[in-house]
């Protein structure tokens, strides 16, 4: 019996997804850059195509003596994580993914500590992009290995935290920062675009 939970609507028989927001439905590396480039067009910069890592600041920190303080400058700025455009088909795959049968689609992303609208920026995002209704179903914390689902899809390869044997398998979302990335046994989403989520979620409905 497929029975609903009171509080949360979501089925305890359906498969449950956890979608990141940054870099699976948001576009926080290209927005970075086009804004960078905008407030800084002497600066040096990195093309998407040369990031490498997952922290941005990491690697533009070796560029110039004050790029750490002007990375910080851009996604510290209010407005930032709210106005991130949407990475291309995330939200009509959400969508579509969360009308599918025995599927629950969940956010599950990580706010950035040093930004102090991100919290709320990131909530008004889903509202915008994705409707109302998916607020409560938004998870934000720096700990995603507690959340319990099924899959995590997320651009990020190092997910840790307390819990050591996460519930959810990591399907990678490629991104221009893992391109070269090992995968080690991970399946990997390379866009929203194509289709082939599709294909990841049918073969998940059938495991469980
Ligand atoms: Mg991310």
């Amino acid at each position: 019996m497929n029975k609903r939970s009171a509080v949360s609507n979501a089925s305890r028989n359906s498969l449950r997804v956890l979608l990141d927001l940054d870099q699976v439905l948001a576009d926080f590396e290209g927005y970075f850059l086009e804004l960078f480039r905008q407030k800084y067009p002497e600066h040096p910069f990195i093309p998407l195509e040369k990031r490498k890592g997952f922290h941005l600041t990491e690697q533009y920190k070796h560029l110039h003596p004050d790029a750490v303080e002007k990375t910080r400058e851009i996604y510290h700025a209010e407005g930032f994580f709210y106005n991130l455009p949407e990475i291309p088909g995330a939200c009509s795959a959400a969508k579509e993914m969360a009308a599918m049968d025995g599927v629950d689609v969940f956010i599950c992303t990580s706010p950035m500590l040093t930004n102090e609208h991100c919290f709320v920026e990131k909530i008004r995002w889903v509202n915008d992009h994705l409707g109302p209704e998916w607020r409560g179903r938004t998870i934000i914390t720096r700990d995603k290995t507690i959340a319990n689902g099924h899959i995590l899809i997320d651009d990020n390869l190092k997910i840790l935290g307390a819990c050591a044997r996460p519930t959810w398998d990591h399907v990678v979302f490629r991104a221009c920062h893992n391109r070269d990335a090992k995968l080690r046994g991970r399946s990997v989403l390379e866009n929203w675009t194509d289709g082939s989520w599709r294909d990841l979620i049918e073969d998940y409905l059938k495991r469980i």
